[in-house]
């Protein structure tokens, strides 16, 4: 498969099943554009190991593949338990414990040690991903009191939500801090915000990546992680702070309605579409692949469904890091990309630009151009023209050649759809139309004769221009 023709970007979570060099060399070439180390799991000289891994592949594929270091933040989780679980039974009242880390006299260890200030008779937690239910009844000292509304097993270290309590946990956690000051050492592309709640959160990571960064280096960018009702209800600050967007759908499922995710799904990509910054659908979108060789109906409809909402990517989770299929299920799911490209159900129709936003109006004219076939790609300098990641805002059928002398800029702004990036050192206004067709002509994407829109910033305010190759 042409790798080129396939748009929207897959991004793959790295683990035990996919961090060995020919299975990530099979993943890229089936069409896997992007790799995400969890920092839930795994040391960090494993995650250097897989960052080495990922570098060489793609040096030898030839594809800029960034990396997103996706830090935990701060998800509440219970301590550890024995070996064989705990039952909570259905309207039974257990005991939480923020002063203990394992399991004793009957009372289930936390890890937020705060947690017994910040809840309230009557707020519900969830734990496992929502399987299990349960209310507060009181609280003394350090212990909980809640009785269980829905039972089940619980074992060491499952996850927490608490969709009725406002929790004072600082976004970035210790360990959050240790593990981005060593994704910044590693020179990472991206960096994930899990539980995001403000945009201040986001100025806070970046700051400390800003401070981390040796002086030259572009710093990496954040993407932020949705997945609490605040960051849906600050959603615009937040946008506006960070440089891109993940729906993440596991926890935000749980915190707020399950019925509401897929409208907030694409609310949020037409938000982040319209400003130029990359949104990716994440979580369960191939779920059934960990285990079998075929995706279920219901999980093509989900990912054909997120590129007809216009998402830059679509993410895997434990189908790429554990499952027994990973090579499989990006194959599966470059087709069902491609397919829902190839209709007219991920047409973008053409909206009238905001008068005073003239590169929305520069996005507008490069869509008409494209309807008619009167040009096959534009050429856009991240240097000259910061801006030009906004250029297919309105998602013409065409690739955005992005030239930059930075190979992490071409790394980070691979994260946009249909974004195709080539380093190149001239970067000056007299020259950079004539080096960069040469670039591209060389590398056999573009040819004689091609129509391609000229973004070059400076020289024409927000404007564009035409050129035929030659
Ligand atoms: P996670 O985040 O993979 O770190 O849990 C994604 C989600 O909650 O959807």
């Amino acid at each position: 498969m042409a790798k080129q023709n396939k748009r929207t970007r897959i991004v793959c979570t790295l683990g035990p099943a996919s961090s060995h060099p020919s299975i990530l060399e099979k993943m890229m070439k089936a069409g896997m554009n992007v790799a995400r180390l969890n920092f839930s799991h795994a040391t960090h000289k494993d995650h250097a190991r897989v960052i080495r891994l990922v570098r060489a592949t793609a040096r030898k594929v030839g594809e800029h593949i960034p990396i997103i270091g996706d830090l935990q933040g701060p998800k509440i989780r219970l301590g550890v338990l024995p070996d064989e679980g705990v039952v909570l039974k259905t309207g039974g009242v257990i005991i939480l414990s923020t002063a203990l880390k394992t399991y004793k006299g009957d009372a289930l260890p936390v890890t937020y040690t705060g947690l017994h200030k910040d809840v309230k008779k009557g707020e519900r937690f969830l734990i496992d991903d929502g399987l299990l239910e349960l209310r507060v009844e009181k609280v003394i000292g350090t212990s909980i009191h809640a009785k269980v509304i829905t039972g089940g097993k619980v074992t060491s270290h499952k996850g927490m939500n608490f969709p009725d309590s406002v929790l004072r946990v600082s976004a970035i956690t210790k360990k959050d801090k240790a593990d981005a000051i060593f994704a910044v050492e590693q020179g990472v592309d991206w960096m994930a915000l899990s539980f995001v709640t403000n945009a201040k959160d986001v100025l806070a990571l970046k700051r400390l990546i800003q401070k981390q960064t040796p002086k030259g280096q572009t710093p990496a960018r954040v993407i932020v992680k949705i997945e609490k009702p605040a960051a849906i209800e600050n959603f615009d600050s937040i946008l506006e702070a960070a440089d891109g967007v993940m729906v993440a759908r596991g926890d935000l499922g749980i915190e707020i309605d399950a019925e509401d995710v897929p409208i907030r799904q694409k609310e949020m990509i037409e938000k982040c579409r319209r400003a130029g910054k990359p949104v990716v659908v994440a979580t369960q979108m191939m779920d059934s692949m960990i285990r079998n060789p075929r995706p279920t109906r219901a999980e093509v409809s989900d990912v054909a469904n997120a590129v007809f909402d216009h998402t830059d990517g679509v993410m895997l989770s434990g189908e790429s890091a554990t499952g027994d299929y990973p090579l499989a299920t990006v194959k599966m799911m470059a087709k069902i990309v491609m397919e829902a490209e190839n209709s007219v159900y991920d047409d973008v129709a053409l909206e009238l630009a905001d008068g005073e936003d003239s590169q929305l109006s520069a996005a507008r004219a490069i869509k008409l151009l494209s309807m008619d076939g009167a040009i096959h790609g534009v050429i856009a300098s991240h240097e000259l023209a910061p801006w030009s990641e906004r250029a297919l805002t309105m998602h013409p059928e065409i690739p955005l050649y992005i030239a930059t002398k930075d190979a992490r800029v071409a790394r980070q702004v691979s994260m946009h759809w249909s974004a195709v990036p080539f380093v190149m050192k001239i970067q000056k206004e007299s020259t950079f139309i004539r080096a960069a067709i040469a670039n591209l002509k060389k590398q056999k994407l573009i040819k004689k004769g091609a129509r391609l829109v000229v973004v070059t910033g400076h020289l024409y305010g927000d404007g564009i221009d035409l050129v035929t190759v030659e």
